[in-house]
């Protein structure tokens, strides 16, 4: 069963045995997806990570961090050819961050019309209490492009989430989503063929520890009973979802 698992948003590097646990997730065949938030981070990732088969780098500048590394659009920017995937981007208009919201917009426009002009990238999204304007500059400077998008941590309303359909999103769903129950009528509604599961680690933690790739069974086999399905079909459906976003 571990083989089918697929996290598509976590932080590897920011875990003490992070070398170790890129093995651990190649022994274990997890289709994982370990996001940069800096690109300071990407030539470390992408050595430790480049040469395995089940691990993939991306690279960030996570809209969290941009007031203070705004600077680093430029090394992000030079790093990009060597990227298949982008994040951690987006925007966050949380209380903690609203100060920057400016600046994060201009380094996330930046970022999608690289992303454009390149083709093929990617993305993983974080998008909170920014939904609307995350979806109108996807389709403003993305919708044109060959690049696709994953909403991690996706919690818009229903009605956000057709429009993220249409523009062609996937969700990673994690289990800070599904713990919320105002959240289980969308993760009823969202199309089977746009679901990948995460665990955002170690930023979410799961039975008392940071959640580590392998946690992510646990978010399958909820999902799986929030939705009425069996676990292995649908763990099975969330690899080929994985292997249609990256065809
Ligand atoms: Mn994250």
């Amino acid at each position: 069963m571990a083989k089918n698992l697929v996290d598509f948003h976590c932080h590897l590097d920011l875990y003490p045995d992070f070398e170790s646990l890129i093995s651990e997730c190649e022994q274990k065949g997890i289709h994982t997806l370990t996001v940069t938030t800096t690109p300071k981070a990407w030539p470390r990732n992408r050595e430790v990570a480049g040469s395995t088969k089940h691990v993939r780098v991306a690279l960030g500048l996570h809209p969290q961090l941009v007031s203070e590394r705004v600077k680093e659009l430029d090394l992000w920017r030079e790093y990009l050819s060597e990227a298949r995937y982008v994040g951690e981007v987006g925007l966050d208009a949380g209380p903690r961050f609203y100060k920057s919201f400016d600046l994060q917009k201009q380094v996330f426009e930046d970022i999608l019309k690289q992303c454009a002009a390149s083709g093929e990238k990617i993305l993983t999204i974080h998008s909170v209490r920014a939904v609307p304007m995350v979806l109108s500059m996807i389709e403003t400077y993305l919708n044109q492009s060959s690049c696709k998008t994953v909403l991690h941590w996706f919690t818009g309303s229903p009605k956000e989430a057709r429009r993220a359909i249409d523009l062609g999103c996937y969700f990673s769903v994690n289990a800070e989503m599904i713990k919320n129950e105002r959240h289980h009528i969308l993760l009823k509604e969202l199309p089977i063929e746009r679901i990948l599961t995460e665990t955002d680690g170690p930023f979410i933690q799961c039975n008392g520890h940071p959640a580590r790739p392998d946690d992510v069974m646990i978010t399958v086999e909820k999902l799986a009973s929030i939705r009425g399905l069996d676990t292995t079909n649908f763990s099975n459906q969330i690899i080929n979802n994985l292997k249609e976003l990256e065809a």
